[in-house]
């Protein structure tokens, strides 16, 4: 027997493989992990189709291809005001995730710190400790999730290499304001820190708020990397497309890492999504499509003892369950997949010491009759 020392030796199976599993032995119905039971438009499945037999099918360029890095340069351009470089400022990754682990392993070295607000997305975190860094985190606080900028500001130090943000926020729904983005700005200028910021539900934002990309200040553009991803917009989240993008400089180092990592991605979707991208009622209009869910699932939970503070943005709704029990988030979601039949996330795995607000995580990127059948379950605790 060989002997291994774990790098990462508190790390389990991830809360999505669990719960995922346990949903499916008990039939239950599922809005834990984030991803839509509904099919992508077959307009764009048409697209990949002829990009297969189109010949596609070969090693795409490292940084992939270029037609797909100058549409999302224009989207970029039109949305947030900034350009970003087709040749040396975009990079197509295999989702947000590689795009996320990249980054870390790019710029984050030995006895650096990484500032992560809590509750945080679950990929930061290991990515952050194999590289021998230490995670600094910052717990925003329910119901509202607010950042305490005297907070973060006192977590800022020597050490600090990079700052990780996510909005809109994965699992609280909660999304960031200009002036949010404006007091970070103040607070990184004249620092060497990076910016990771997260935006891979830049489109499912709602009540007419306006996604506040980090491109859009141009301060923060400069020391960020911005990450997207396709899954999300584009109800595909099993392709395992994104994108990054950061200023040349940024990018130089990324590409050096990427290139070793996953040399290049996927290259028939690339080629689809770039036809499909010319339409930009195609990610505009996702905002309006899950707004409807949202208000769907409320409508249909309002009559229910679980409290909500509706969802700003991405396709998850928190609900408080503290009225109805005391138990723990983990407790009671298992409870929720075994007796009942319906399963969601406990906030608690994404939370600084797993510190427990008694509140579950709902996906409601499902159709109406999925929905129907959880509200049914939640309106009958
Ligand atoms: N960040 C957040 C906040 C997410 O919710 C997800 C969803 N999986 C990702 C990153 C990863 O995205 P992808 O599936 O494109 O890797
Ligand atoms: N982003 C998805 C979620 O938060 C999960 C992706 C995964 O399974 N890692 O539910």
């Amino acid at each position: 027997m060989i002997t291994i020392s774990s790098k990462l030796p508190d790390v389990g199976t991830n809360i999505f493989t669990y719960i995922g599993k346990l949903a499916h032995q008990h039939n239950a119905v599922n809005l834990s992990q984030g991803f839509p039971n509904f099919s992508p438009d077959p307009k764009l499945l048409q697209l990949v189709d002829k990009a297969l037999k189109g010949g596609h099918n070969q090693y795409a360029p490292m940084q992939g291809t270029f037609t797909l890095r100058e549409i999302i340069s224009e989207k970029i351009k039109t949305l947030y005001g900034k350009t970003y470089h087709p040749e040396s400022e975009i990079t197509i990754t295999a989702g947000a995730t590689q795009a996320i682990f990249t980054a870390i392993s790019t710029f984050v070295r030995q006895d650096d710190e990484v500032i992560v607000l809590k509750p945080a997305y679950d990929c930061y975190e290991p990515a952050i400790e194999l590289f021998g860094a230490k995670v600094v985190p910052v717990q925003l606080e329910g119901p509202d999730y607010k950042i305490d900028w005297n907070t973060f500001k006192s977590a800022i130090g020597p050490k600090t290499k990079m700052v990780i943000i996510n909005t809109p926020h994965n699992p609280t729904g909660t999304i960031w304001s200009e002036n949010d983005m404006l007091q970070l700005q103040e607070i990184l200028k004249d620092t060497n820190i990076i910016l990771l910021s997260d935006e891979v539900y830049e489109h499912i934002v709602f009540d007419g708020k306006a996604h506040q990309s980090v491109s859009k200040f141009p301060d923060l553009a400069t020391r960020s990397i911005v990450c997207s991803s396709f899954g999300k917009t584009f109800h595909v989240t099993g392709w395992k497309v994104g994108y990054c993008i950061a200023p040349k400089s940024l990018m130089e180092e990324f590409q050096k890492v990427h290139q070793f990592n996953v040399f290049c991605v996927n290259h028939p979707t690339q080629k689809a999504l770039t036809e499909y991208l010319k339409t930009p009622g195609h990610y505009l209009d996702l905002n309006a499509f899950y707004q409807k869910k949202r208000d769907y699932f409320l409508e249909a939970v309002k009559g229910s003892k679980f409290e909500m503070i509706p969802s700003a943005g991405t396709y998850f709704q928190l609900l408080d369950y503290s009225k109805i029990t005391n138990e723990g988030d983990t407790d009671f979601a298992e409870r929720l997949i075994k007796e009942n039949k319906l399963a969601s996330i406990p906030v608690s795995v994404f939370n600084l010491n797993n510190r427990d607000d008694k509140q579950l995580r709902f996906c409601f990127a499902k159709t109406d009759d999925v929905l129907d059948q959880a509200a049914e379950i939640l309106n009958g605790i």
